[in-house]
């Protein structure tokens, strides 16, 4: 057979495991592979015996289905091209209706879901990275191991597609024979990447950190004298972590530790667990920060203000990155939480623009990005874009007018002020009845944000 392997072209980190892992199934058939990311007109020319579309998160439907309908007739027999991953998962009708192919729903660990012998083991194969070198693209984590030692989430969080992708958790994947295999085939990798979604929930985590360690992954272990480092790139489960799990995380070269700090009714928790990771050596920590769920603009920045202040007095460093949330079926990013307006979302991304998309950990660069309390957070949130991003720029040509203007309205004219700028339509169709708001709305008429870190301090 000849098979092509589909990537849409939007921007990843990590490379696609499914199609790497149907990859080796396929060789080991006998079959020739070929992998493209996006569209390509030379491959769409020929006609496939079989094709695979991998698919990610709900917001690249456009690109997604834009990639289906490009190959849709590059397949000798239409019920040969088979569409799968997260996103064809959660919104296999949607796909259905668009294209008309029907997704493969979940992981391919069950007979029959590729009407292929043996098709149950794809899950449990050994992914083929040698697809990878046939693409111009990279990825920026390759030279590392890609496994699982443990599969889905013994938790039901409303917000997180897991439970619905993988529903059953399994508590134990052994590893040494995943890194055998990926030494033989393809050389040894320098660090070990982790996709597990909560590896302390396993019964068996402490047989699992000593395989890692038993794999060549210990404290101080190198590799061609580079230090090798473990990441489980899903981060850990704070409500799990005990003084003891911590312990054993600490034997790991775990670089960085990812912990979420989902709501701030984790605070102390998460202040606990911080402070003894600090005592056990971490000094890298990376830490997601979920925010347009349920949350406030005023804990959204008490949760990245924790960081900065934890790593004053521990010596830390932990790197917050700010994750917006969108429900795991909605075709594009323009989902706005109960607490948030269409207008703060639009300040927050102006201030990840210019930070690259993470805060940094030191206290001088967040308070210029983020202000230095609650109350000039509030007040950047409602900003003009181009005052946000070129702060330095318009210190005294811009923002101090907007800001005195702001400061002579009456409650009644702020009112109606803010009624428009959490619309965030800027573009004359909505006005006001008082002119001295209408003045303040021009402030935002020009500029759109294209920005580094420079423009901002
Ligand atoms: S603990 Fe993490 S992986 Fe598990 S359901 Fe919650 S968010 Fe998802």
């Amino acid at each position: 057979m000849q098979v092509l392997f589909i990537e849409p072209a939007y921007k990843n980190k990590y490379p696609p495991l499914g199609l790497m892992k149907l990859s080796a199934f396929h060789k080991q058939r006998g079959d020739e592979v070929c992998f493209v990311k996006g569209l390509d007109k030379y491959l769409r020319g020929q006609l496939w015996d079989r094709i695979y579309i991998t698919t990610m998160f709900s917001f690249h439907w456009a690109e997604t289905v834009k990639t289906i309908k490009y190959y849709e007739f590059s397949v000798k027999d239409p019920r040969n091209l088979f569409i799968g991953g997260p996103m064809a998962t959660l919104m296999a009708n949607e796909i259905h209706e668009e294209t008309g192919f029907i997704p493969v729903k979940g992981l391919l660990n069950e007979k029959g879901k590729l009407r292929l012998s043996g098709d149950h083991r794809v899950d449990g194969m050994v992914p083929d990275y040698s697809i990878l070198e046939e693409i111009k693209y990279k990825y920026p984590a390759s030279n590392a191991y890609f496994a699982y030692m443990t599969r889905g989430c013994v938790r039901r969080c409303p917000f997180c597609a897991v439970p619905k992708i993988e529903p059953f958790y399994v508590e134990y994947v052994p590893l040494r024979k995943q890194i055998q295999m990926i030494n033989d085939n393809y050389g040894e990798k320098k660090d070990l990447l982790l996709l597990d979604n909560n590896v302390l929930a396993s019964p068996k985590f402490d047989k699992i950190i000593d395989e890692i360690k038993e794999a060549g992954f210990h404290r101080g272990a190198k590799l061609n004298n580079s230090l090798r480092y473990v990441d489980f790139n899903q981060g850990i489960d704070l409500r799990l972590l005990t003084k003891g799990k911590m312990r054993r995380l600490a034997e790991l070269p775990i670089q960085p530790l990812r912990i979420a700090f989902d709501h701030i009714t984790l605070k102390d928790s998460y202040i606990q667990k911080i402070n003894w990771a600090a005592k056990l050596g971490f000094k890298k920590l990376s830490n997601y920060i979920l925010y347009n769920y349920v949350d406030t603009p005023e804990d959204f920045y008490e949760r990245l203000r924790i960081n900065v202040d934890l790593n004053e007095k521990l010596g830390t460093q932990i790197y917050s990155f700010p994750m917006k949330y969108i429900p795991v079926t909605n075709k594009d990013r323009k989902f706005v939480g109960k607490h948030w307006t269409l207008r703060y979302l639009r300040s927050i991304q102006c201030i990840l623009q210019a930070t690259h998309g993470v805060v940094s950990p030191r206290k001088e660069f967040f308070e210029a990005a983020f202000g230095r309390d609650i109350k000039e957070f509030r007040k950047l949130l409602i900003m003009p874009d181009k005052y946000i991003i070129y702060r330095e720029d318009h210190k005294n040509n811009g923002t101090a007018e907007w800001s005195k203007l702001l400061g002579s309205l009456s409650a009644t004219q702020k009112k109606d002020f803010l009624r428009i700028v959490h619309e965030n339509r800027f573009d004359g169709s909505v006005a006001s009845e008082y002119p001295e708001v209408n003045t303040l709305l021009e402030h935002y008429k020009k500029g759109k944000c294209q920005a580094s870190e420079q423009h901002l301090f």
